[in-house]
């Protein structure tokens, strides 16, 4: 006899098909195509105007599309208004009521719905909880802080239980330390309540922090969504690479022989595999995949190299972190452990060297819009 197990998925599938949003003279998004799995916590993340308000705002039913179309839980959306799909929105400015007290405010969807007094009140005092504002309930937003003010929005997009909560950039407006303790929070809620998040930022620290997944907004377009140690090692465009973290990046034209590549690099050839692909490149390799010796014959066999004028040596007290300058001008950065380069000074010369396994090359689109 077969056995079954059940396995209990909470929260909502949300399905983004060939989405695009054309304004009269300018593209919003364009063709986005996405899947955000149920309990899923997925960031949209790129620079400023790269499309994702937009996209947030085109599954939450305040935008129409201009092509493609949304399906929540499988369901098409295209003539559900916002009010109707059962999500949470929390944005960058908390918009509460000034007039209201904490619990009214927070009540506010749950009297649209016409929810029983008596479960109001006890929806509200647990969700208070949750959001570590118990006892504040009399208060008005006047009477609180911003992050305070912040978390009474949190309560209310969450205490009518919707299908998924979508944020956009819900802690901009917030200092850094107050920021990065509320993230905490948030993914603490998100294992807590299990619902799908659809989160906004354009910080990639507090994508790393608080994302399952995360889709790379540039131009519009989705350029790579993945957990975010696929998209650190395995970038797949070099817009991908440079957004995620720190990186060198040396540009010429490969020589290729079947999946091999040498790139002639001022002063040094180096070589790796990869998909062939036409035109120009660029090597992407990470800080720690780069190491420094003093001299030629003290690297190791087997290794990639070139030379490098050390620009600065700056000690981090777990490590130290080197900026180089390439022949060509490029700057590289290295970081490692305190012994790594030791002796190395500001305006030696060195030899930078990596496995060939390290590093993506990926094709050059040329400088990047990060703006
Ligand atoms: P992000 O949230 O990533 O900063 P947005 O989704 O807000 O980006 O905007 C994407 C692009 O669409 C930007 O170039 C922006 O100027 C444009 N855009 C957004 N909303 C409108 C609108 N209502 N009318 C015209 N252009 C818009
Ligand atoms: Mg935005």
């Amino acid at each position: 006899m077969l056995e079954t197990t059940t396995t209990s998925r909470t929260g909502t599938r949300i399905d983004i098909r060939n989405v695009s949003k054309h304004y009269a003279g300018a593209t919003a998004v364009e063709d986005v195509d996405l899947t955000i799995e149920p309990g899923e916590f997925l960031t949209l993340l790129g620079p400023s105007g790269s499309g994702k308000t937009t996209t947030l705002n085109l599954i939450a039913g305040f935008t129409d599309l201009s092509s493609g179309h949304i399906e929540i839980d499988g369901e098409r959306v295209d003539n559900i208004p916002s009010h109707r799909r059962g999500l949470g929105v929390v944005f960058q400015h908390y918009a509460l009521f000034p007039h209201m007290n904490v619990e009214d405010n927070i009540a506010f969807p749950l009297r649209q719905r016409k929810t029983p007094k008596a479960e109001q009140k006890r929806q509200v005092a647990e969700v208070l909880e949750t959001v570590g504002l118990g006892g504040y309930g009399q208060r008005f937003p006047s009477e609180l802080s911003g992050g305070q003010q912040q978390r009474v929005a949190f309560a209310r997009a969450m205490v009518f239980e919707p299908r998924a909560l979508l944020m956009d950039e819900p802690l901009g407006a917030l200092d850094k330390n107050l920021r990065e303790k509320l993230q905490l929070e948030i993914k603490r809620i998100h294992q807590e309540v299990g619902r799908t998040f659809v989160f906004v930022t354009h910080d990639q620290e507090e994508a790393l922090v608080l994302s399952d997944r995360i889709a790379i907004f540039n131009n519009g377009r989705v350029e790579q969504v993945g957990p975010s140690d696929e998209l650190y090692e395995q970038p797949r465009t070099l817009f991908v690479a440079t957004f995620m973290g720190e990186s060198t990046v040396l540009r010429g034209d490969p020589q290729w022989q079947g999946k091999e590549w040498t790139l002639g690099f001022h002063g040094a050839s180096v070589r790796g595999v990869a998909e062939p692909f036409a035109g120009p490149a660029a090597l992407v390799l990470r800080p720690e995949d780069i190491q420094l010796a003093h001299r030629e014959e003290e690297i190791p066999a087997g290794r990639q190299y070139c030379p490098v004028t050390v620009k600065q040596n700056i000690y981090l007290g777990s490590g130290r972190k080197f900026e180089l300058e390439l022949a060509d001008g490029t700057v590289g950065i290295v970081r490692g452990s305190l012994a790594q380069g030791a002796g190395l000074e500001v305006g030696d010369p060195a030899f930078a060297f990596w496995h060939p396994e390290r590093g993506s090359l990926l094709p050059d689109t040329g400088t990047q819009s990060a703006t």
